[in-house]
C-alpha cells in the first residue's frame, strides 16, 4: 500500500484531543506526510433553535476565539504549521468531510470511544465521519 501524504486529524479539543493528535501525528511523521488539525464550532442556535430570545452571536464569537486559541496550542505542541490548523463552524461532520476533501486528505483521525448500544445507534461524530468520508479514516481509541 502506497504512503499516505496528508493526514487530517479531527480534535474536539477535549482531554482526548492530546490522544488523537499525538497518534495522527506519529503517522504523519512515519509516511512523511503533511498533518492539518479541525475543529469544529457547532453554532448554539443547533442547540437552542430560535428558542432563546436573546442575541448568541457574541458568545458565539467567544467561543470561536477560545477553539482557535486552544487549537493553536495542540498545534504547537505537535509542531502543525498554522497555516494547516482550521477552525470552522457548522455541523461537524459535514465540515469534517468538506475539508478533507478541500484539503485532500488521505486519512482522517478521530477519537472514538467505542461505544455500544444506543449511542451507536444514536450515532457519533466518529461513526459520521466514518460513513460518509471519501478517504480513510482512523478511529483512535480513547479512554473513557
Ligand atoms: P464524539 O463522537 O463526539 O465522542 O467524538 C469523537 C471524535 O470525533 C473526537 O475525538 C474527534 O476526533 C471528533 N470530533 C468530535 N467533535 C468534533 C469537533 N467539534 N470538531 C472536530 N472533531 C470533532
Amino acid at each position: 500500500m502506497s504512503q499516505y501524504t496528508h493526514v487530517l486529524a479531527a480534535v474536539d479539543l477535549t482531554e482526548e484531543a492530546q490522544q488523537v493528535a499525538r497518534r495522527a501525528a506519529a503517522l504523519a511523521q512515519a509516511s512523511n506526510a503533511k498533518l492539518s488539525l479541525v475543529h469544529v464550532v457547532e453554532p448554539l442556535t443547533f442547540a437552542y433553535g430560535g428558542d432563546i430570545p436573546v442575541d448568541l452571536s457574541e458568545i458565539q464569537q467567544q467561543l470561536q476565539q477560545q477553539a482557535t486559541q486552544q487549537l493553536q496550542a495542540l498545534g504547537d505542541s505537535i509542531q502543525v504549521d498554522e497555516a494547516n490548523r482550521h477552525v470552522l463552524t457548522g455541523s461537524a461532520v459535514t465540515e469534517i468531510h468538506d475539508i478533507a476533501e478541500e484539503l485532500g486528505a488521505d486519512l482522517v483521525v478521530v477519537g472514538s470511544h467505542g461505544r455500544k448500544g444506543l449511542a451507536l445507534l444514536l450515532g457519533s461524530t466518529a461513526n459520521g465521519v466514518l460513513h460518509g468520508a471519501r478517504c480513510d479514516v482512523l478511529a483512535v481509541r480513547v479512554a473513557d
